[in-house]
């Protein structure tokens, strides 16, 4: 399926409160820059691994996913349209049930009785 889940929008956006949390934690307490680096450095992997275009593999923004969920977004790279889904629970397969109504569809021909006249 071609789609990105919301949830994975949402864990970079949790990543990106944490690590702006900690800066600021940093300031008063020094470990909490730790912390930081520690959120940035998961935010920027999660971003590479799982915010990637779905048709090229271009990393996204989160921002613009975000957007995707209340109309159609597009991938600044290659164009395609991206959906994004709350969850996905229900599996929609690649090729659709069309494969098995048309094997059911196929009626046997009746083999051509073959006469003879003697
Ligand atoms: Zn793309």
């Amino acid at each position: 399926m071609r789609v990105i889940r919301f949830f994975e929008i949402l864990v970079a956006f949790v990543l990106m409160l944490i690590f702006a949390a900690a800066l600021v934690g940093g300031v008063f307490r020094w470990p909490f820059f730790i912390l930081a680096a520690v959120a940035l450095g998961l935010y920027l992997v999660w971003e590479y691994v799982c915010l990637r275009c779905p048709w090229c593999g271009s990393v996204m923004e989160p921002s613009r996913l975000l957007r995707g969920l209340r109309r159609a977004c597009h991938c600044p790279s290659c164009g395609h349209e991206i959906t994004v889904v709350w969850r996905v629970n229900k599996r929609v397969p690649e090729h659709g049930p069309d494969g098995a109504e048309d094997a059911e569809a196929e009626t046997p021909t009746p083999a051509p009785e073959t006469k003879t006249n003697l």
